[in-house]
């Protein structure tokens, strides 16, 4: 699998046709909010799970991506909620199951030891979980970092990739071919439209544009 770099507009804009994760055409755009937590915040894990949940929440950036897919792929985030809540479902039973035994196999243990009992047993059901949540993100189409600008996704399809690249080629060319058109011979702005060719236009010269 690869990833690709784009642009958070470019992301939340319309992107090649091309499914994001098998690279067949696509046939639907899902709208997905991505969410990512940077690795340093790891290390509060092994402190507690619940401080890692707190610090990673508020470490946490997001975008929005207008995903291609095919028909085949198009639940390929609504699976991942699905089997991360499936699998929270089974912990809590497990974790509940354990407890009924700790309560009737250690009834003397009295109201601290059942308080230690039910503390640990959440703290484990909790981190579990976690390394699931983890495990399952790290298996599909996830945000490998969000700056303010730009969003890396990883585990997409090569062909995806560079259909992106393509689209970006093909914009600047289109952009070059235009910003020519509407510079005359002598390097000076179109005088019917001065603003939107300087908002066009912020890092060349008219000369250089010309030169391309
Ligand atoms: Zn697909």
């Amino acid at each position: 699998m690869a990833q690709v770099r784009l642009h958070l507009h470019e992301a939340n804009g319309p992107l090649p046709a091309v499914c994001m994760f098998c690279g067949e055409t696509s046939t639907v755009v899902i709208a997905e909010k991505l969410v990512w937590w940077p690795r340093w915040t790891y290390v509060f894990f092994f402190v507690h799970p619940f401080l890692w949940a707190n610090v990673a929440w508020c470490a946490s950036r997001s975008a929005w991506v207008q995903a291609p897919f095919c028909s085949r792929h198009q639940r390929h985030w609504q699976n991942r909620s699905l089997s991360i809540w499936s699998a929270g479902t089974v912990l809590v039973g497990i974790l509940s199951g354990i407890a009924f035994i700790a309560v009737a196999k250690f009834f003397e243990l009295g109201d601290e030891g059942m308080a230690i009992v039910i503390y640990l047993g959440g703290v484990s059901l909790l981190a579990i979980w976690i390394m699931v949540i983890v495990f399952i993100h790290h298996m599909t189409i996830r945000p490998s970092v969000i700056t303010d600008t730009e969003i890396v996704i990883q585990g997409v399809a090569e062909s995806f990739v560079q259909a992106v690249q393509e689209a970006d080629r093909e914009r600047l060319e289109t952009r070059s071919a235009r910003d020519n058109a509407q510079v005359t011979p002598e390097g000076h702005a179109a005088a019917n439209d001065p603003g939107h060719l300087q908002a066009r236009m912020p890092e060349k010269s008219p000369t250089d544009a010309i030169e391309e």
